[in-house]
């Protein structure tokens, strides 16, 4: 089937924009890319007073945590966790479903095409909490990068979580080969792929940094925690293993092409070169680590180093209702708050959210852009209405508060249509969001 976008103001990340021009989809790839009215057959998208991009990619996010939003609303990032590890050792795969299905719903509703999710709570005896996440993206429709996350450090043995919220390595281990095995998908439009991800420096041993690094390298799959997110992480790092967390992950042999970090805020200026000399990637959650009060990231810094830099909406619980879209907004303006009006351009921020966030996956040369023979995600944006006192869209896009979805795209099929999602009735992610809420919250009110 050909589908033609047509009439829009293309704007491919990779490549001139094209002010009036088409975007020729068959089957899930991208056939064409051009200037004008296209020639040949096919169903028509109108793009007229619409701006085109490729669809965005959330490197970094906790779908679970959409059913504790608003916990320790002024919390440091210890404390909000401190707050939150008890609730969440009362999650079923009921909760993670709804949870994620209104995540997910969400994100598409704001432009995202292709989400990581970093769940790292596996409380025992609450039934498939990955399988249910699973089932979520395949419902909404979201091409989906879902991270085994885990924890084998607990209070007892120096780490912030309680003993209550984290598994032994053994049982970390054979259920990370599991998931890979069941779900792990290498091909060149796969809908899903498995991350190996050891949550955070401070709820982790050194032993099970070490495993995860080589299970993943051994079955070929990538490597994602949070890092340096905090000085409450620095101080613990140097107080517990004698280093920055940067030299602690880079003496454990993690830095490396196949690995992408969360937050990365209290990087040293040998720490962005490192990552450029290494290829680590960088998921950048603006919102997040303004909610938390953790810093400014030196996102622009590691961009104009060479090394990969995405951006993510966090955990839903860290910052609440994030659009994704509106991430990139966020990234334009706290580098510009840290550093001047020149830090970073709509563009930049733009090509960070797509093609940035397309390379911290391993898949530059499936997403993050539009051009002949790539995945056809694409997000077509609405900017006739009052965005159109603004000439150029970029900026209509990016600057200040989001327009309209007009459609999304997927590998070609339509998950949203005119600001509604299209694969699944558009009340349901709502409801299963609140749902999982309360569901949670009376768990977690229960004795024992
Ligand atoms: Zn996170």
């Amino acid at each position: 089937m050909t589908l033609v976008i047509e009439g829009a103001y293309v704007v491919p990340v990779a490549g001139e924009e094209i002010p009036d021009g088409h975007v020729v989809i068959e089957g899930d790839r991208i056939a064409a890319v051009g200037p004008g009215a296209y020639e040949g057959g096919g169903e028509r998208i109108d793009g007229r007073g619409c701006v085109v991009t490729p669809g965005l990619v959330n490197t970094h996010h906790h779908l679970y945590q959409w059913a504790t939003q608003g916990l320790a609303k002024d919390g440091t990032l210890f404390e909000w966790l401190v707050a939150s590890y008890p609730v969440w050792a009362r999650m079923d795969a009921e909760v993670v479903h709804g949870a994620a299905t209104a995540g997910l719903g969400w994100l598409a509703l704001s432009g995202c095409t292709t989400s990581t999710d970093h769940h790292y709570v596996f409380p025992s005896g609450r039934g498939d909490l990955f399988a249910a996440e699973v089932e979520a993206a395949r419902r909404v429709g979201l091409r989906f990068h879902p991270c085994r996350g885990s924890m084998d450090r607990g209070e007892s043995q120096g780490g912030l979580p309680p003993d209550e919220v984290v598994e032994s390595i053994d049982a970390i281990l054979a259920h990370t080969e599991e998931v890979i095995a069941a779900y792990h998908d290498p091909s060149y439009s796969s809908m899903l792929r498995v991350a190996v991800a050891p949550c955070s420096p401070f709820s982790v041993s050194r032993e099970l940094m070490t495993a995860s690094a080589e299970l993943a390298r051994a079955r070929g799959v990538r490597l994602h925690t949070h890092l340096a997110e905090t000085l409450d992480e620095e101080e613990h790092c140097r107080e517990q293993f004698g280093v920055t967390p940067v030299e602690y992950l880079d003496d454990l042999g993690w830095l490396g092409p196949d690995v992408w970090l969360a937050h990365c805020v209290h990087l040293r200026e040998k720490d962005v070169a490192r990552f450029a000399a290494t290829g680590t990637g960088t998921a950048h959650c603006p919102s997040s680590n303004a909610r938390l009060g953790a810093g400014i990231a030196r996102a622009s810094e590691l961009l104009r180093a060479g090394a990969p830099i995405g951006l993510g909406v966090d955990g839903a619980a860290s910052a609440e209702m994030t659009p994704l879209v509106g991430e990139v907004r966020m990234a334009m303006l706290m580098q510009r708050a840290r550093y001047g009006p020149a830090a970073l351009t709509a563009r930049e921020a733009l090509a960070m959210a797509t093609a940035g966030g397309a390379r911290c996956l391993g898949r530059q040369d499936e997403l993050g852009t539009l051009e002949p023979g790539r995945l056809a995600d694409i997000a077509v944006w609405r900017v006739d209405g009052y965005h159109a006192a603004i000439d150029d869209p970029v900026v209509a896009l990016v600057y200040g508060s989001p327009p309209p979805l007009a459609r999304l795209l997927v590998g070609g099929a339509t998950v949203v249509e005119d600001g509604e999602l299209r694969t699944i009735d558009g009340g349901t992610p709502a409801r299963a969001g609140a749902e999982a809420h309360r569901r949670l919250l009376r768990q977690a009110a229960e004795p024992g």
